[in-house]
């Protein structure tokens, strides 16, 4: 491969001389494609990009004339050809959506719009996870496989003319093409596509390690060739005398493919043993494991290197058989057995489904809208069986219809339902950024707060510290539960002066429709068994859950009513006797089932295996969920944890979350655990200790960690009765000096 860093250039590329090779490639084709629409498409690209010129000085029409010619390699429909005509004319020149649908119809329109709005997408290198985020982001705003599929084409012709740009360009578009666009092309099995992007690639990435190996290759070429030359005549002859109709072929393995194994099991090239595979195709199945037969007579086969692809195909539909085995030179070399079929699938993946199997007649997949994709989804349903989860998420591009993928301001890709908002995704970020959140802009521009997020929308939100918190509006427009479930703790938590004032009044209010006031239920006689009854600590704890919603003043006021009543008789009266009685029977049936397990009633399961997470250990008093685990009973989260969070999201688990709460009398003490952030000092440790000491905290663990950054992380593990001993515990703790924050494990 020629690699021609200097951006000049001697020979201007004529537009019309290079589409008129591409008419006749297609005509050579004998695809039933129309040629007249082509053209026009041509035609139309030519005059809208007229002036414009790419970097290697070449008019800016031959781009897309190249881009076009690689997808009618990859065997694309007419549809796909015309649009990769005109990918780049909605970016690039002033043609409309409708300039084309007018001319071209809508499907084609849509496809170039897809590949804009992809070409638009900002894109920084991040570490593994956020990378694949942004490929099924890519995925998901394509909506149309073809889209990804002449995206590809575009960015293998921008690879190949890539000599002509800066050297920071060269650097950013291959690392981009190594991480997005190759992996894509590997997942839709166009190992074509995929092989070509990474060698280009690797060029930039890194030019010196690129020049060993070809080079090294360049001087190995004569002995690898005469190599080559015998083995291939060897297999044809055995063939032959076996009657096996099979085309044998032998390649250089792909420099990137060699640089790996380099790198990856830290080898020198001579220690690269199989630099050349041979490829026998034959017609079907049966013949692959004949031919795999005589291979292994022919030659000593090495343990271990054998792969059976035919009956474990890999993920991206790719099969064959590999088996490595020792030529007559004592040089060892890989064959792969595969039939036609498998050979038009490995070589353009997904593509290959309109190069060779929809057949003549039908190139375009115009029949039905609806049967437009039938084989991506027979594909995938053949699929379903192997490992192939993950490109069956990926690839069925509809799918991702209920997730929906922005960016914030870094570059991160956030993940968030279908539907979701700006409040969604602060919250995602961190409930701090939600619960001050003053305002949100999407693509620069300020949005309301039901503002719809789109794929691949790059998201702000400015905060405040005196923001007034989430308004109760809020909760009607998140679409995620994590969010909701946020909002309504900051209401139950933050607010609770407010929700204690609020909630006297409502119960005050109330207790006044029933004739009563608060004074006439305070005294600690009446009191005291409604607070049991509902599990509270001090009548505050009344007040604020009526304030919060938790429960309805009428509720209160009429158990406190009853209350008052039953206390002001001086004795009781048989039919009193009656209706307690009835009144203790309804209580329980409230209270199904009776039976708790560790202080944990779970909604319609008695006597089941009760677990405590260990991510975010709930105590009694916060807010729980149940997760019903295979096999070890029901696990207990807090509903703030982030792990239910991101859990409880996820269809697949749908129907094991189940509602849980605490019993109301509880005797046991609870294990958890916080973390206790400070400015590192001598002392720190001995400070905490006598502190939790002093409380007589039952402390079963406590570690010290020391950051470089001059902060410290100490560990607290320790039993409590219920929340309100654990958050006096933190109260205490964070009047040691230094301390910074302290957060209980799950947050
Ligand atoms: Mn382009």
């Amino acid at each position: 491969m020629e690699n021609n860093l200097s951006p000049k250039k001697e020979n201007i590329l004529d537009p019309d001389e290079l589409f008129n090779e591409l008419e006749q490639k297609i005509i050579a084709s004998g695809r039933p494609l129309s040629l007249e629409r082509i053209r026009s498409a041509y035609e139309m690209a030519k005059e809208a990009h007229a002036g414009q010129k790419r970097k290697s000085g070449d008019p800016y029409v031959t781009h897309c004339v190249s881009a076009a010619d690689i997808t009618v390699d990859m065997g694309l429909d007419e549809d796909s050809i015309v649009a990769a005509l005109l990918h780049d004319v909605i970016e690039d020149t002033n043609t409309t959506h409708d300039d084309i649908a007018k001319r071209f119809g809508t499907p084609v329109a849509d496809i170039v719009e897809g590949v804009t709005k992809l070409t638009r997408v900002q894109y920084t290198s991040k570490e593994d996870e956020q990378m694949e985020n942004l490929r099924k982001m890519l995925m998901a705003m394509a909506q149309d496989i073809r889209v990804i599929l002449i995206k590809i084409a575009d960015r293998t012709h921008n690879m190949r003319t890539m000599a002509y740009q800066s050297p920071e360009k060269q650097r950013s578009k291959s690392l981009e093409t190594m991480e997005i666009y190759a992996p894509l092309a590997h997942r839709l099995g166009m190992q074509r596509s995929k092989w070509e992007l990474e060698d280009l690639s690797l060029q930039y990435l890194d030019p010196h390690g690129y020049k060993e190996i070809t080079d090294n290759l360049a001087s190995k070429m004569p002995i690898l060739n005469e190599f080559m030359g015998k083995i291939e005549a060897a297999i044809k002859q055995r063939l032959k005398e076996e009657n096996i109709n099979g085309a044998v072929t032998c390649r250089i393995k792909h420099v990137y493919s060699i640089y790996r194994k380099m790198y990856s099991q830290k080898l020198d090239m001579s220690g690269i043993f199989d630099l050349c595979a041979f490829r026998v195709i034959v017609d079907t199945i049966p013949d692959c494991y004949n031919v795999l037969g005589l291979i292994h007579d022919m030659y000593k086969p090495v343990p271990g290197r054998f792969k059976d692809y035919i009956s474990t195909p890999k993920p991206n539909m790719y099969q064959s058989v590999h088996t490595t085995v020792i030529g007559t030179e004592g040089i060892p070399f890989e064959v792969q057995i595969r039939t036609w079929d498998m050979h038009h699938t490995a070589e353009y993946g997904i593509a290959a489904h309109w190069k060779y199997k929809l057949g003549s007649g039908s190139d375009s997949v115009r029949e039905g809208d609806e049967d437009k994709f039938a084989w991506v989804r027979r594909l995938l349903e053949s699929q379903q069986e192997s490992d192939g989860q993950e490109f069956f998420r990926s690839l069925k591009i509809d799918m991702f219809a209920d997730e929906v993928f922005v960016f914030s301001p870094k570059g991160d890709v956030i993940n968030l339902p279908a539907g979701a908002t700006p409040i969604d995704f602060a919250y995602s970020i961190h409930s701090h950024v939600g619960h001050h959140m003053v305002g949100a802009s999407v693509n620069g521009r300020i949005v309301t707060y039901d503002y719809t997020l789109q794929n691949g929308d790059v998201v702000e939100i400015r905060t405040s510290k005196s923001a007034p918190g989430p308004s109760r509006d809020w909760l009607n427009i998140a679409k995620s539960g994590s969010a909701r479930t946020k909002i309504k703790q900051w209401y139950k938590k933050e607010r609770r002066e407010e929700n204690i004032i609020r909630g006297r009044e409502m119960l005050e209010d109330e207790l006044k429709h029933n004739n009563l006031s608060l004074d006439d239920v305070v005294d600690e006689s009446i009191m005291a068994p409604i607070l049991r009854h509902f599990s509270f600590a001090a009548v505050d704890d009344l007040y604020a859950a009526i304030g919060y919603g938790g429960l309805t003043a009428n509720r209160a006021a009429t158990r406190l009513k009853d209350e008052v009543a039953r206390n002001s008789r001086p004795s009781k009266n048989a039919l009193d006797k009656v209706n307690e009685a009835a009144e203790r029977r309804e209580q329980q049936a409230a209270r199904r089932p009776v039976n708790a397990v560790h202080g944990i009633l779970v909604e319609g399961l008695d006597n089941c295996l009760i677990k405590f997470s260990r991510c975010c250990t709930p105590v009694p008093g916060d807010d729980i969920i149940g997760f019903i685990t295979r096999g070890q009973g029901v696990s207990i989260h807090r509903c703030d944890c982030t792990n239910y969070m991101k859990n409880s999201q996820n269809p697949e688990n749908a129907g094991r979350w189940i509602n849980v709460s605490w019993a109301s009398q509880i005797s046991e003490s609870y294990l958890t655990s916080i973390y206790i952030h400070a400015k590192d000092r001598n002392g720190l440790v001995l400070d905490v200790a006598t502190i939790l000491n002093s409380l007589n905290a039952k402390v079963r663990n406590l570690a010290a960690h020391g950051y470089p950054d001059g902060t410290a992380i100490t560990n607290v593990t320790l039993e409590v009765k219920n929340l309100t001993e654990l958050k006096y515990i933190i109260s205490r703790l964070a009047t040691i000096g230094g301390v910074t924050d302290i957060v209980r494990n799950g947050e």
